[in-house]
């Protein structure tokens, strides 16, 4: 069997940083572990551009369509802002999740111990928080027809439609059950049925699916605008949170902040399964690529260190080694470790990127 492949994309700004620091993680496991991945590197963003003059050229995309995973680092930055639309840093992400139809975005919402006092709530209601949210990618109101700006009478009208198909429920349903199997069980689907013919036609197929096929999994149903107040009531109460593009953008951000830093939020983003079983799936961290602190050695590389842990679990079925990186996580966040973004005002001394990432590595090392 050859080894599992990789495709890095560093990016711009603290995209390269931070990676530099998953690909110690990466070595550490050929290393001690004797899980070796075959890894190559190439540009997107704004790197991508300066060089090709587009911010994804056509042979990384071929790439990004044949490795068993993509690991992205972070695009942009004020260099690029004034470029033309159609070459901006973003569209190369773009392109990569249309292209590789990447429909179900999962973003953990997880809160170590040792960061419970950063949440904006109380202390009790957020440790030990451990949720997921898997939100429809590829569809919904961010790409439904007709919509635009157009002429009404005397006046103008701002279109966006909202549209979902069975299969295109269907698909991101079976993903939320198939993640539920793997951690508590139980799925809870959000909509707006109360409202919109859209929000009947997913709560039916939700349902159908689960009937059919899912059974074992524990699954309830809730309006959106109540889900939003249940993260921040009781968080604790959720495991899987299914729901479509729209409702998953805002409650996944709103769920991602009850755990503090976004240098500690990753994500994946997985397709159909390719011939060899493993999902199409591209991983990154949720923050972007923080010109700020660039090239300061301040970036915190925990968000994409947790992305490729994702990936693990994900596209490797290696959970007890994703397990393995959280914890050497969690670890060092207990001994007191911090990068600038989890200081307070306190005086403390923060550490820089990479001696997180080394400080990981030796608690990787201490799990052995
Ligand atoms: P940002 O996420 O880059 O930064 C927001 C704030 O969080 C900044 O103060 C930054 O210093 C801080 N921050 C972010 N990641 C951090 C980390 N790992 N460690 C410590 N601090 C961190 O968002 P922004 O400032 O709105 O955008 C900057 C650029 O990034 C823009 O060009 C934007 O388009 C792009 N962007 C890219 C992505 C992506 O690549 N997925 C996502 C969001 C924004």
């Amino acid at each position: 069997m050859s080894n599992p492949s990789l495709l890095i994309l560093p990016g711009d700004g603290i995209g390269p940083e931070v990676m530099a620091e998953v690909v110690k993680i990466i070595d550490w496991f050929g290393v001690k572990r004797g899980i070796a991945f075959d890894v190559s590197t190439d540009l997107v963003g704004g790197c991508a551009y300066d060089k090709h003059g587009v911010p994804l050229h056509d042979d990384t995309m071929a790439k990004a369509q044949e490795v068993d995973a993509v690991l992205l680092g972070a695009v942009g930055g004020p260099a690029y802002d004034d470029l033309d639309f159609s070459v901006k840093p973003e569209r190369g992400l773009l392109r990569l999740r249309k292209e590789m139809d990447l429909f179900a975005n999962l973003r953990p919402a997880q809160c170590f111990d040792a960061l419970a006092d950063f949440s904006s709530l109380k202390k009790d209601i957020v440790a030990g928080l451990d949720i997921m949210i898997v939100r429809e990618l590829t569809s919904g109101v961010y790409f439904g027809e007709p919509r635009g700006i157009f002429k009404e009478g005397n006046e103008r009208v701002g279109i966006n439609t909202q549209r979902y198909t069975e299969s295109e429920i269907d698909r991101i349903a079976r993903a939320a059950f198939e993640l539920a199997r793997k951690r508590g069980n139980k799925v809870c689907s959000m909509e707006k049925a109360n409202v919109m013919e859209s929000g009947i036609l997913w709560r039916e197929v939700v349902q159908k699916v689960h009937d059919e096929d899912y059974a074992d999994v524990e699954l309830s149903h809730m309006y959106a605008d109540n889900g939003a107040m249940q993260l921040v009531r009781a968080p604790k109460q959720f495991d899987v949170i299914v729901t479509d593009n729209l409702f998953g953008d805002i409650l996944s951000d709103c769920a991602a902040m009850l755990t503090g830093s976004l240098g500690m939020l990753p994500s994946a983003s997985l397709g159909a399964p390719m011939a060899n079983g493993r999902p199409k799936a591209m991983y990154e961290p949720v923050h972007g690529s923080a010109p700020d602190i660039t090239g300061q050695g301040k970036a915190n590389p925990i968000a994409c260190i947790l992305s490729f842990a994702m990936a693990l679990r994900y596209s490797f079925d290696m959970g007890d080694e994703a397990t393995r990186v959280e914890k050497a996580v969690e670890k060092v966040l207990a001994d007191g470790l911090r990068t600038a973004d989890l200081l307070g005002n306190d005086g403390e001394t923060p550490i820089s990127t990479t001696e997180m990432g080394d400080a990981i590595v030796a608690a990787l090392d201490a799990s052995l």
